[in-house]
């Protein structure tokens, strides 16, 4: 069954598992807990079994715990300028909005990836002083190939949104918003904004925020005066200040955080017309981010980014100097079966 190997330095991508416990209309029904974690293994069966990185829940694991040991460290590249991932995979009702934090209300506790995203980066900048800061976020979701900006209210203001390649293989969103922000606080105000527009789509309700993908990313630039010796002090022989002293140091990184859309199949007999063609562009790209982290873990020369917008827009936060953390999120009972095991492999795969 799968790899045997469990170490972290050679994975391209790390990947988590989350079992979210049975929630109280599956118990209502009767429901019966299937998954199996092999304790003190990040190992799974349910049929089959296999490893991961990591698997959370199934039996107390502290909610932290997912952050500490898989987006903490990618917290920490970013103030070293790496670019990274993280994205929730999973059926509706798998609890990737729960995981990722991403419905986070401002007034809440902080529950999720986001908010302690937001917590430790903040936390980082009040207690560094030499060093300038300017954080900035955008918050989009993808719905049937099209980027939408969440950060404006109005929808006669929206405005196209297209993903742009910048010098030095960046990619960036030309017309979407991007708001400066200043405290944790006023990052979470974002979040919560864009979370309410995404929810009350002109589609309505859930359907239409279970069949996006919501990419929340936040952009970390930094300034620093590299410490040099006084003017006039130096000995007149050096040509060249050594480290390029008394000149500004710069270093920009992001992060995206994405609760993916559900990654249920549609079924054919029941889907037609427009929610058929919107079960093909999600699966569209569901299946490139697949094709891409699995060419990633093999090592392979060629990665498939320009199969999808998503994959377009987060190809210079997957691979290269990137970090990437995929959390599976998938429901321990019976009747969630079929999709719990797609969501297992679609995993397994990944690393
Ligand atoms: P998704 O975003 O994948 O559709 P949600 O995050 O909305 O799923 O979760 C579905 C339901 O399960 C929600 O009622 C949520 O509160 C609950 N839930 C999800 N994950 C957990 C968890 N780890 N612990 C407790 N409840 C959870
Ligand atoms: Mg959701």
């Amino acid at each position: 069954p799968g790899e045997a190997s469990t170490s972290e330095a050679d994975c391209k991508v790390c990947v988590a598992v989350h079992v979210r416990p049975l929630i109280d209309t599956e118990a209502v029904e009767g429901c019966q807990s299937t998954l199996q974690v092999t304790a003190g293994q990040p190992q799974i069966s349910c049929g089959q079994s296999y490893t991961y990185d990591h698997v959370f829940g199934g039996g107390g694991t502290h909610p932290d715990l997912l952050y500490d040991r898989c987006v903490m460290p990618l917290v920490h590249g970013l103030f070293r300028g790496y670019n990274a991932t993280v994205f929730a995979y999973g059926q509706t009702g798998s609890g990737k909005t729960y995981t990722m934090g991403s419905a986070f209300n401002a007034g809440g506790p902080a529950r999720g990836v986001i908010p302690k995203v937001m917590e430790a980066i903040f936390a980082r900048i009040s207690s560094n002083k030499d060093t300038g800061f300017t954080v900035r976020v955008g918050f989009v979701e993808i719905h049937r190939e099209d980027i939408r900006d969440l950060l404006v209210l109005d929808p006669r203001a929206q405005s196209a949104v297209h993903i742009r390649e910048v010098a030095g293989g960046g990619v960036c969103l030309a017309g979407a918003t991007e708001k400066e922000v200043g405290s944790q606080a006023e990052m979470a105000d974002v979040l919560a904004q864009g979370s309410l527009l995404r929810a009350t789509g002109s589609t309505g309700m859930n359907k239409h925020s279970s069949r996006s993908h919501a990419i929340f990313t936040i952009t970390l630039e930094q300034r620093r005066e590299i410490p040099g010796v006084a003017a006039g002090a130096e000995s007149g022989s050096d040509d060249e200040e050594a480290m390029g002293a008394g000149e500004t140091e710069y270093l920009c990184a992001k992060m995206h955080l994405v609760d993916l859309a559900g990654s249920e199949r549609v079924k054919r007999t029941k889907a037609e017309g427009t929610r058929l063609k919107e079960g093909i562009d999600i699966n569209k790209g569901l299946l490139a981010l697949g094709n891409v982290i699995n060419a990633l873990a093999e090592g392979k020369a060629h990665v498939p980014y320009r199969d999808s917008r998503l994959t377009r827009m987060l190809q210079d936060s997957l691979g290269g100097n990137s970090r990437t953390v995929m959390i599976a999120c998938v429901s321990p009972a019976d009747i969630n079966l079929d999709e719990t095991a797609n969501t297992l492999r679609y995993a397994a795969r990944a690393r």
